[in-house]
């Protein structure tokens, strides 16, 4: 006899743990299937940054200076396999089209909707799960190398303020040194988003939640996503699980998860790596910090300062080529004290992309009891908890947080 569920959650990342974690406070009794502990894939090599400031989100550049430069293929914020981009090239096209200036800031104002919330729905989760010992004080920056660049960035942090209530403070050259003493690079000054939260072990973070998941009386198994079969069942390690309703979290591994129930939705990657140091001399780095005219991110985490690249476009499968590492760790030591590697191994992770850049969160079309939640991109680590209740309100018949119409999978039918 197949062990009953009211619903299967497959995939137990941010966003699967966040879904699991809000249906099962509401009553539901839920599993949640994946092949790995909790938070073991890009859940938690992310930079941990719960951006409240990301109310655009990040739209492939349409003008020709940037676009020659990325044509190169040498730009560190940007790299691609070049044999694979035939493949992606329909998926590129859409989001460049959807990166138009007015396209862009009409699907701002959708994600807006889902971003306002990041913050007050992860406090409530790691309150209720005793992690709010993961999380650092409010605030991170972006640094800047130009006064160009510094004026261009200070004047969109206005323009996010006035429009989506995002609060920034801005710092010249001379305030930044006093406010972050770490920083010994020539830059230029910087932004600092007063109310994005960092987390300091993103995994740790994902897994307190899957534990107040399992105390809230839900059960986490291990089994394999791709024994789904309609109706709905899956094999698990203790057998096999039945559900009315299954949600698909499975983050990167969604595309060949739907492909499989038929759905053809427009998914790719960008992928990222991470490397970890040792401190250095000097004073300790207190925020994470952005060098955004080079394209990586440095964040204090528990196990040391985590260096996170820009992306990297290639098919799912493709092997790891950790190329944009070796050409930012230089430019990284430019503006921070940094001690040894301390992974064997850079760490790689693939970002799940649409084109439209909205997660993917409702019903699947045509598939009685499939439910989606995937797609998050660069800010699925921010948002998990939000989509989590809004899916959660969604599949209980409730009344929703905000209208999750815009996010609607049928809109690729
Ligand atoms: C370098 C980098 C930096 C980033 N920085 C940030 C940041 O600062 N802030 C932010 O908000 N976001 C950030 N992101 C993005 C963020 O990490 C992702 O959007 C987010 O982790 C996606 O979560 P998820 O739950 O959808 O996917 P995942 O965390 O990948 O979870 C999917 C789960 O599905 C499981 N799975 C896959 N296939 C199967 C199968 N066949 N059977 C069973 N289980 C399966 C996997 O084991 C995994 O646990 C970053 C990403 C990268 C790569």
């Amino acid at each position: 006899m197949p062990q009953s569920f009211d619903v299967i959650v497959l995939g137990a990342g941010m966003v699967g743990v966040s879904v699991a974690v809000h249906l099962q406070q509401r009553g539901r009794a839920v599993a949640l299937l994946d092949r790995k502990p909790a938070g073991s894939e890009t859940s938690m090599g992310n930079a941990g940054l719960i951006q409240r400031e990301g109310v655009f989100p990040y739209a492939f550049p349409r003008d020709l200076g940037t676009l020659l430069r990325y044509a190169t293929n040498t730009a560190p914020e940007l790299r691609y396999h070049l044999l694979d981009l035939p493949a992606l090239a329909p998926f590129l096209f859409r989001y460049w089209r959807n990166s138009a200036p007015a396209r862009h800031r009409r699907i701002a104002g959708h994600y807006a909707t889902l971003i306002e919330h990041c913050v007050a729905e992860h406090r409530e989760l790691a309150a209720q799960a005793g992690a709010l010992h993961l999380l650092r004080p409010a605030g991170w920056m972006r640094v800047y190398r130009s006064q160009r660049r510094l004026h261009a960035a200070l004047q969109e942090a206005a323009d996010w303020q006035r429009d989506f209530g995002v609060a920034c403070e801005a710092f010249d050259a001379h305030a930044l040194r006093r406010a972050q003493p770490a920083l010994v690079g020539p830059l230029a000054g910087a932004v600092r988003y007063l109310d994005a939260v960092p987390c300091t072990d993103p995994q740790g973070l994902v897994q307190a939640y899957a534990g107040l998941f399992e105390r809230l009386g839900g059960t986490v198994l291990q089994g394999d996503a791709a024994t789904l079969r309609e109706g709905w069942s899956v094999e698990s390690a203790q057998g096999t699980l039945s559900a009315r309703e299954v949600v698909v979290a499975l983050g990167p591994w969604a595309l060949p998860a739907t492909r499989r129930l038929g759905l053809r939705l427009p998914l790719a990657v960008k992928r990222g790596y991470h490397m970890h140091y040792a401190a250095g001399d000097g004073p300790e780095l207190s925020e994470p910090v952005l060098d955004a005219e080079v394209g990586y991110l440095l964040a204090p985490m528990r196990r040391g300062i985590r260096l996170t690249t820009g992306a990297e476009l290639a098919r799912l499968d493709a092997p790891p080529t950790p190329v944009q590492l070796g050409q930012v760790e230089p430019r990284a030591r430019e503006l921070l004290a940094l001690g040894d590697r301390l992974d064997e191994q850079p760490w790689m992770g693939q970002r799940p992309c649409t084109p439209d850049m909205l997660p993917l969160l409702g019903p699947a079309p045509g598939q009685r009891g499939l439910w989606l939640a995937h797609g998050h991109a660069h800010h699925g680590f921010t948002l998990g908890p939000v989509s989590g209740r809004l899916l959660a309100e969604m599949i209980c018949g409730q009344p929703t947080l905000l209208d999750p119409t815009p996010f609607a999978p049928a809109r690729f039918a």
